[in-house]
């Protein structure tokens, strides 16, 4: 079993996640980027959000948690936020950040005082995905990873491999330099 860990969240901010097993420092480098990619008004409106709870957040990186086939989830009005530690070692950087923005999504919906679940669960993560992609969040890769490991029904690491094996690898192609005159 692995232990569990505390790391600082973000910089300039007292706030920590916990993980167990995983990659602590891969997850940390995508929520940071997610985070500084998201409008400073929402931003703002989450930090308000937490400043305004009478204890700090819950933020968890690990698979001891259910569903198994769940990337991330917000609970307790916006209290816990957990995630996947699997898909944080599996997927790539897009469908990553498009997780953790869509989670980011739904504690921005609690911090707008949407009532919790919303109206209805699709019509909740219908408006989650619109915020997201509103920020400018991509969530091809992620749709594709989710749609066939629960099609499937398979573990996320065969998900991974199957897609990952079919789409370009996104990494930047090197550029060549140009031959001197
Ligand atoms: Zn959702």
């Amino acid at each position: 079993m692995d232990a569990w860990l505390t790391h600082a969240l973000l910089e300039g901010h007292p706030y920590v996640f916990r993980s167990c097993g995983g990659d602590p420092n891969g997850f940390l480098k995508e929520f940071r980027s997610a985070w500084s990619l998201l409008p400073t008004e929402v931003r703002e409106k989450i930090l308000q959000f937490w400043a305004s709870r009478p204890y700090p957040p819950i933020i968890e990186l690990s698979d001891v948690w259910s569903p198994k086939a769940a990337v991330g989830q917000v609970r307790h009005t916006g209290q816990e936020l957990k995630f996947r530690a699997e898909c944080f070692l599996l997927f790539r950087t897009k469908a990553a950040q498009w997780i953790i923005a869509h989670e980011l999504a739904h504690l921005y919906q609690k911090a707008l005082g949407r009532p919790p679940g919303g109206e209805s669960e699709e019509k909740n993560e219908a408006e989650a995905n619109e915020f997201a992609r509103s920020w400018g969040f991509d969530d091809s890769e992620a749709n594709l990873l989710v749609f066939y490991a629960s099609m499937h029904d398979v573990p996320w690491s065969e998900a991974c491999s199957v897609i990952y094996g079919i789409l370009p690898d996104g990494r930047q192609p090197r550029r060549k330099s140009k031959p001197q005159p």
